[in-house]
């Protein structure tokens, strides 16, 4: 623990999109003094789409549905529909943020150039010049603000335009014009999708084998149908696993020239999007595979066919980057900083990041909002804070001292462990009602994360007295949570 932990806890955050809010809206609920930075003069993060960099473009819909992408205890309002667009999550954004007094302690309008340890503490500079210091830092700037580019032989000597996909906004754009979008992910299959309707000829590139999947199931939003299942029209069973599911509901993508899907349905972030395949249906846009190379207003492609081109838009994905903090402070790994439990900094003390990570599941709750609760409920944050008599599973000391075994605190300490475990690590819990079922898919947690969970549990038993036979109980509570906890190794 570092010598700041002790003193008052003042935490920066950086970032004023969802992470940054829903972080914020953690702090000052457990009382602890924040300043959240956002070098946009609003707060929303990339769906506002004047925020500069922002890859939003004018059809763009959420991925996940309203009912299970939201922040907790706030949710969208009843007339938005299923798959709100970006104008609406703005706005809901924002509402949010007004509602929990977030403005209150956000400064607006400039950024975090850089900031630096010096002696335990956060030394910040902001792009206008003004200082800060803070106990702790939370990098909560996004994923997508730095436009990932490939290099294919000729590029340089193409004649027509090439663009990464997060410089596309309006469908207007591709008016007369023969329009490449190479990548599939959501925003690739959503961009060809404008170009099929506005293009004079679309194509799609696609390296890889994915599976297209509808937004609804039966009637029933995507997430819920598998998160819930719902109502089957009678006579008609499913199949159990998504893949075989969504197959039997699309049929088979190879009639369309795409590559036969290389990996299960939820294995990596799912392509939501019921128009791709009427376009392809509709011969409104081409199935091309992986491009070759560039030849003057040509692109070539691996399969010996070419097509003469105007515009290239690459929708080939970001870096991720935390430019302001020293690099080797956190340890990358194939690009991603590697974090425990997904939020703490494996190598400095006081230094956390959010929403670093890619989920197949909803990222505005199931990465964002179960997280924050993992640093409230770091003693690093929230020791000896004077006023808050418990932040999670961890007490303060003081009050600590004078605890005692009886069945009532013991059984408060019962629920306090379930649910830090069950935010800890996003298990299957309850949280505000909410079932959490679903939260933990595709998390990563591996088995010595959970043993340094049940390590650092043990160790607050043991320091609080509680006497062996309830310890065991607690713990034998928690254990039996790892099977639907570690997802991996
Ligand atoms: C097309 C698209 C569709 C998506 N659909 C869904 C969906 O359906 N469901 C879902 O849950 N998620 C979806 N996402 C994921 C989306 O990224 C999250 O919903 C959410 O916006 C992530 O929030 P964030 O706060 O981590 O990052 P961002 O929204 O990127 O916010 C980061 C903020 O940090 C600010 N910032 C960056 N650097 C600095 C700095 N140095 N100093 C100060 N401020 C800085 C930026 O200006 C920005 O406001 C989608 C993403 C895209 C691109």
């Amino acid at each position: 623990m570092t010598e700041t932990a002790h003193s008052a806890a003042h935490v920066g955050i950086v970032g004023g999109g969802p992470s940054g809010l829903i972080m914020a809206r953690a702090l000052r609920a457990a009382g602890i003094e924040y300043e959240l930075i956002e070098r946009h003069t609003e707060l929303g993060g990339i769906w506002d789409p004047e925020n500069p960099g922002s890859p939003m473009y004018e059809s763009a819909h959420f991925i996940s549905s309203k009912y299970t992408s939201y922040f907790y205890g706030y949710p969208m309002p009843e007339h938005y529909p299923d798959y709100p667009g970006y104008r609406q999550l703005r706005d809901y954004i924002r509402a949010f943020a007004a509602e929990y007094g977030l403005y209150d302690r956000a400064t607006l309008g400039t950024g975090v150039a850089s900031a630096e340890l010096v002696d335990g503490r956060w030394q910040v500079e902001l792009t206008d010049g003004q200082r800060r210091e803070y106990t702790h830092l939370v990098c909560a700037n996004g994923v997508t603000w730095e436009p990932n580019l490939p290099n294919y032989r000729g590029q340089d000597t193409f004649t027509g335009e090439l663009r990464h996909s997060s410089t596309f906004r309006f469908p207007a754009e591709f008016a007369d014009r023969r329009v490449l979008v190479v990548g599939a992910g959501n925003s690739g299959v959503d961009i060809a999708c404008d170009a099929a309707l506005n293009a004079s000829a679309a194509f799609l590139s696609v390296r890889r084998g994915y599976r297209f999947i509808p937004k609804h199931i039966f009637g029933v939003p995507l997430d819920v149908f598998i998160n819930e299942g719902g109502e089957l029209p009678a006579g008609i069973t499913v199949p159990e696993d998504p893949s075989a599911l969504i197959d039997a509901l699309v049929g088979d993508l190879t009639r369309y020239g795409l590559p036969a899907p290389d990996h299960a349905a939820l294995a990596s972030h799912p392509i939501v999007n019921d128009q791709i395949i009427h376009h392809l249906n509709h011969g409104n846009i081409t199935a091309k595979g992986d491009v070759k190379e560039f030849r003057g207003d040509t692109v070539l492609f691996a399969d010996g066919s070419s097509e003469k081109i105007d515009l290239v838009l690459f929708a080939t994905g970001y870096e991720y980057s935390i430019p302001y903090v020293r690099e080797d402070l956190f340890e990358w790994s194939h690009g991603h900083p590697q974090l425990y439990l997904n939020i703490f900094n494996r190598r400095v003390d006081n230094l956390y990041a959010l929403g670093f990570i890619e989920f197949a599941d909803a990222a505005l709750t199931a990465i964002i909002e179960d997280f924050t609760p993992r640093v409230i409920a770091d003693p690093r944050v929230n020791w000896e804070r004077n006023g808050v008599s418990h932040g999670g599973f961890f007490t303060r000391q003081s009050s600590s001292a004078n605890w005692r075994p009886t069945p009532e605190n013991v059984a408060r300490l019962k629920k306090h462990l379930i649910q830090f475990l069950s935010l800890a690590t996003g298990g299957p819990a309850k949280y505000d009602g909410k079932d959490m079922k679903g939260a933990h898919a595709n998390m990563r947690i591996s088995n010595p994360e959970f043993d340094a969970v049940i390590g650092d549990l043990k160790a607050s038993l043991d320091k609080q007295q509680i006497p062996n036979k309830e310890q065991k109980e607690l713990l034998a509570i928690v254990e039996s949570t790892r099977p639907q906890i570690v997802t991996q190794r």
